[in-house]
């Protein structure tokens, strides 16, 4: 935790202090039903580590998005979307529509997805 984490509802599920039931988990990622899904399936992967947002990405994070995204195909596939398809969402900052500020990826499917999004 640090100074921007400490009220930071993300962290708070991720760090135990919110009875949230997880999808998965391991020691950098925990994974959770969203909790207005948009679809059938929608589940949010978040890195146990407070980063703000896609801005917040280096070197350094990029083997962590690769396990969030390698962790959301493994989601689908345990939820039985994973053949038929799925659409992962990575919303940064006021335009992309983020509302928490805690980097976080959506999985969402279970059903036919429009495109272009609003
Ligand atoms: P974004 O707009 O990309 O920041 O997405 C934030 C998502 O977090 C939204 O889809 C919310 O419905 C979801 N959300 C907010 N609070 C919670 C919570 N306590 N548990 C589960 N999902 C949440
Ligand atoms: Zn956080």
């Amino acid at each position: 935790m640090n100074e921007n984490s400490t009220k930071c509802i993300f962290c708070k599920i991720a760090h135990k202090e919110m009875d949230v039931p997880l999808e998965f988990e391991d020691e950098q990622i925990v994974a959770f039903n969203d909790i207005k899904p948009a679809a059938p399936a929608h589940v949010l992967i978040v890195p146990k580590k407070h980063l703000s947002s896609a801005n917040d990405l280096t070197g350094e994070t990029a083997l962590l998005v690769g396990r969030m995204i390698v962790t959301a195909k493994d989601i689908a596939r345990k939820k039985g979307i994973y053949k038929k398809g799925y659409r992962l969402v990575l919303n940064c900052g006021e335009d992309g529509g983020q509302a928490v500020g805690h980097i976080h990826i959506h999985l969402i499917g279970g059903r036919k997805l429009a495109w272009p999004p609003g």
